[in-house]
């Protein structure tokens, strides 16, 4: 059953408005097994609104409209809605009383403009709007299911849940199954590449979507058929075990968790520190570690070592060594993190130093590279990448390196053995 989304509101047209109530409602409907087809967003204008409403209805079985149902003269949502079904307006005085009693609550008359909030579509069911004035509505057609819910998020959301979910039972699969395995260390074009004898195989009642950013690559697996939730389950297990087989080595997640989570977890599962060096990044590796909940278990510190002086003040790393080799080098690199794991007592250590650009390259040392080291107790192993992209992506994907050092060195071998056996079969 194909839904769309309309959002209606001309701020949502300029720069600086988003239509983010779509994202959520978005979430609500997957959940209960319906996608979304369609997503329009249209200004405070009855004939384009018209329009928009009458290919909605032409397109899409369901049809969840927001914004546009306020006291003011460009409000004008239920008004169109009626002129594009045929139907009248008919006055509700039980709302009037509702949003009179709103007003005297705080002490204020109710305005004149309220009165075209009473209206109500012939043959619609009003959904009850606990945070504003403005009602909600519910619409059954032959063929149709159409709600109109307000606009600001703190009433349009509450009202999905509470109003529009229930209605919508029984119309979509009533669960919903997918993944999302996360992968770093391989382009998009080589994954896609690997990934074709699963293509190739794969059910039609799963989707495979790829989203790729330098760095850090995701596949989302959707159910999209009919049958039981163990049906469904077991086909994306069949098909993500498939893909596992694949690109084992690069995949850091298959529950969708962000790499610093990933790593997170793995250090408090075996009581081991980290502590990071960070040139080019900036603190980026720190930020990421510390936007997980509970991170203080495991990480220490973050040094941002930016100028030689300071990774050779703070970090010990010899003023020679930055002279013979430049501070963007293997060389300063490991002592980079050599330093910073004695400096901070942590068990592991993490560095980076890197050419992020735009400017700074050379022939020799080009915009992009970037070398990232790890110190522990057994050694320090370093690696020189040649990243693409601007400043931020260089960024990133340096953080992403590090982080995915840490990661490896803590994945226990036989698994990561495993994955390379199965890769060649
Ligand atoms: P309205 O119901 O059209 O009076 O909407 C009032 C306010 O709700 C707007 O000024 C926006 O700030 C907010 N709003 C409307 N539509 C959306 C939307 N789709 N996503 C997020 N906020 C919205
Ligand atoms: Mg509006």
């Amino acid at each position: 059953m194909k839904v769309e989304i309309i959002a209606v509101g001309s701020e949502l047209l300029t720069p600086s408005f988003q239509d983010t109530n779509s994202l959520r409602l978005t979430e609500g409907l997957n959940a209960r097994g319906l996608e979304v087809s369609f997503k329009t967003i249209v200004g405070d204008d009855e004939p384009d609104l018209a329009r928009a409403l009458k290919t909605a209805l032409g397109r899409a079985r369901i049809v969840l409209c927001m914004g546009g149902l306020g006291p003011t003269e460009d409000d004008r949502t239920r008004e169109t809605l009626a002129a594009v079904l045929g139907r009248r307006l008919v006055f509700r005085r039980s709302i009037r009383e509702r949003i009179r009693a709103r007003f005297k609550s705080r002490g204020l008359p109710m305005s004149a403009s309220n009165l075209k909030q009473c209206y109500v579509i012939e043959g619609a069911e009003v959904l009850d709007n606990p945070n504003g004035t403005a009602p909600g509505l519910w619409l059954e057609t032959g063929r149709h299911r159409i709600a109109l819910l307000p606009g600001p998020p703190r009433e349009a959301l509450p009202m999905f849940e509470n109003e529009v979910g229930p209605r919508l039972a029984g119309l979509g699969r009533g669960f919903s199954a997918r993944r999302e395995i996360r992968l770093t260390g391989l382009g998009e074009s080589a994954m896609e590449t690997r990934l074709k004898p699963v293509y190739d195989a794969l059910p039609p009642a799963v989707n495979v979507t790829t989203l790729a950013c330098p760095g850090d690559l995701a596949i989302r697996l959707t159910y999209a058929g009919a049958g039981p939730r163990t049906a469904a389950e077991a086909l994306l297990d069949r098909v993500e075990e498939g893909i596992v087989r694949i690109l084992g080595p690069w995949v850091y997640s298959r529950t969708g968790e962000p790499l610093e989570a990933v790593v997170g977890s793995l250090l408090k599962a075996r009581g081991l520190t980290v502590a990071c060096a960070e040139s080019c990044t900036g603190g980026l590796i720190g930020h990421r570690l510390t936007e997980v909940p509970g991170s203080s278990d495991y990480f220490l510190e973050s040094a941002v070592v930016y100028g030689d002086l300071s990774k050779t003040r703070r970090l010990g790393v010899p003023a020679a060594l930055i002279d013979r080799h430049g501070a963007v080098s293997a060389a300063v690199a490991r002592a980079m993190a050599r330093g910073i794991r004695d400096t901070a007592g942590a068990d592991i250590g993490v560095a980076v130093t890197g050419v992020a650009g735009p400017g700074g390259g050379t022939a020799r040392k080009p915009v992009g590279l970037v070398f990232v080291a790890l110190a522990r107790e057994r050694g320090t192993t370093v690696t020189r990448n040649l990243f693409l992209g601007g400043r931020a992506q260089v960024k990133f994907q340096s953080s992403q390196k590090a982080l995915d050092l840490v990661r490896k060195v803590l994945t226990p071998a036989p698994e990561r053995t495993y994955n390379k056996a199965r890769t060649r079969l």
